[in-house]
């Protein structure tokens, strides 16, 4: 399979007014094409810097990112990031809150608008393209928030727990419709969520980071043997419970 990702070696030490803390210790993977990949591990693990560090936004101490072989110095333009909150701009209407990153990064030209507005119709979203975020429900606004960021064509789209604002029901919905737009798109995603459930529902592997600094404890393929897998159908089957209490021990384990 061909890579798409490589995290090499990396360390990170943050600065601050008490002395240096130590968030990251030699974390190594790789993401190939296509692949969906979680990252769970006890809260304050590094799981956001590492994310930051893979998109740029942050400096790292030792190592190195690659994306597409290339080596990642500052913010790429290979890499989407979705956020806990949805980020949309509540005075510009759905249309214009989905070409927002085309115009930042001075891309919006006709056939990048018409991709746009392709996703916005297969993903059921057009008929509400003249309407504002505060007009839609929590789902539709994640929705369009990674139209928002497919618009740019990015190679890998990160995700940094970006359904835990919203309530269970809601959540399980949400991720399911994410899930059927990124496969059918294509992408590459690597997600972090504190959520066990979540991760095993989405991805084919689970890499599980130790408490601070974060290192990997372990990864995990995650095969339901399935053909047309959803997160929601995953959660139905019998093999669910058995990768939960795998990684629900390893997570508990203090080391
Ligand atoms: P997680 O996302 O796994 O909860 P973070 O990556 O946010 O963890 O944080 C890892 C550790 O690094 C935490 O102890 C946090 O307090 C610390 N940290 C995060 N950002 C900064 C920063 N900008 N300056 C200093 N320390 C930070
Ligand atoms: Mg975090």
């Amino acid at each position: 399979m061909e890579k798409i990702l490589e995290v090499k070696n990396i360390s990170k030490k943050y600065q601050n007014r008490e002395g240096e803390i130590m968030a990251l210790k030699n974390v190594n993977f790789r993401v190939n094409q296509g692949e969906f990949v979680s990252i769970i591990g006890p809260s304050g693990c590094g799981k956001s810097t590492l994310l930051s560090i893979i998109a740029g936004l942050e400096k790292k101490t030792t190592g190195e990112i690659y994306i597409e072989g290339e080596k990642v110095e500052n913010i790429s333009s290979k890499i989407g990031y979705m956020l806990q909150r949805d980020c949309l701009l509540e005075w510009r209407n759905i249309l214009n809150n989905t070409m927002f990153g085309l115009e930042v990064k001075g891309m919006k030209n006709e056939e990048n608008k018409a991709y746009v507005k392709n996703l916005l119709k297969k993903y059921n979203l057009y008929e509400f393209k003249d309407k504002y975020p505060s007009e839609l429900s929590g789902g539709m606004r994640q929705r369009v928030a990674l139209i928002r960021t497919l618009a740019v064509k990015p190679k890998i789209l990160l995700l940094d727990e970006a359904f835990s604002a919203l309530d269970y029901q809601t959540r399980i919905m949400v991720t399911n419709d994410i899930y059927s737009i990124l496969r059918k798109e294509n992408i590459t995603a690597l997600i972090v969520t504190h959520d066990i459930s979540e991760a095993i529902s989405m991805s084919d592997r689970v890499l599980v980071l130790s408490k601070r600094p974060g290192s990997i404890k372990d990864i995990h393929k995650i095969d339901f043997g399935m053909e047309n897998r959803t997160p929601i159908n995953c959660r139905e089957n019998p093999k669910f419970s058995s990768y939960f209490n795998t990684l629900w021990k390893e997570l508990g384990v203090d080391e």
